[in-house]
C-alpha cells in the first residue's frame, strides 16, 4: 500500500513554507511542538489535511474587521497512553457559531463569497482523517477564533 511513516513536524513546516507569503504581518506563528513518534500515514495526505485547515485559519484571521495582534498556534502532543497523537490549529479569527460549525464538514457548504470558497476544503479533511482511523474535533467562538484538534493512531488499522 502507500503507508508511509513520517515526520508529522516535517508535513507541518512544509506547509508553513507553502503558505509563507500569505501571512500577514501582524500574525504571530506559534509552533508549540511536543516530541512525536513517526506516525503511519498515507503518502501526501495529512499535508493536505495541513493546508487545507491551516489557509482557512488564515482566511478567518483576514476576514476579522478589527485588525490587532493576531495569532496561529500549531500545537502536537503524544498521547502516550493512548498512543494518539493530536494536532491542534488554533487561530484569533471571526470563528463561528454553532449553526455554522454542524456544517463545516459538509462538502461545499461554505459562508465564503462566490468565487472566494469551495466548501470542500473540510470535506476532504474529514475523508482524509477518516481513512486514518483518526478523529477530527472543533471548538470554536464568534469573535474569538477557532481550533481545530485532529487526534491520529500511530498505526492504520488493516481492514
Ligand atoms: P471554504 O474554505 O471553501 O469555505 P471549507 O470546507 O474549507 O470551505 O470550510 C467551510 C466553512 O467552514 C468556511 O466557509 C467557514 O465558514 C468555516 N471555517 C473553516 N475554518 C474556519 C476557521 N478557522 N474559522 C472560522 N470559520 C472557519
Ligand atoms: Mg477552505
Amino acid at each position: 500500500s502507500d503507508l508511509k511513516f513520517v515526520d508529522l513536524h516535517e508535513g507541518l513546516n512544509s506547509t508553513m513554507v507553502l503558505l509563507r507569503n500569505n501571512i500577514p504581518k501582524n500574525v504571530e506563528v506559534i509552533y508549540n511542538y511536543g516530541e512525536l513518534p513517526k506516525i503511519e500515514c498515507f503518502a501526501g495526505k495529512l499535508n493536505q489535511v495541513f493546508l487545507n485547515i491551516i489557509n482557512n485559519a488564515l482566511n478567518a484571521i483576514k476576514m476579522k474587521p478589527e485588525q490587532g495582534q493576531e495569532s496561529l498556534t500549531i500545537s502536537t502532543r503524544y498521547l502516550e497512553a493512548d498512543k494518539l497523537v493530536s494536532i491542534s490549529i488554533k487561530d484569533s479569527g471571526i470563528g463561528m457559531t454553532d449553526k455554522v460549525k454542524e456544517k463545516i464538514f459538509e462538502p461545499f457548504f461554505t459562508t465564503k463569497d462566490v468565487g472566494e470558497g469551495t466548501g470542500l476544503g473540510l470535506s476532504i479533511v474529514f475523508s482524509i482523517i477518516e481513512k486514518h482511523h483518526g478523529r477530527i474535533l472543533v471548538e470554536s467562538e464568534p469573535g474569538k477564533g477557532a481550533e481545530f484538534i485532529i487526534y491520529l493512531p500511530l498505526h492504520v488499522p488493516i481492514v
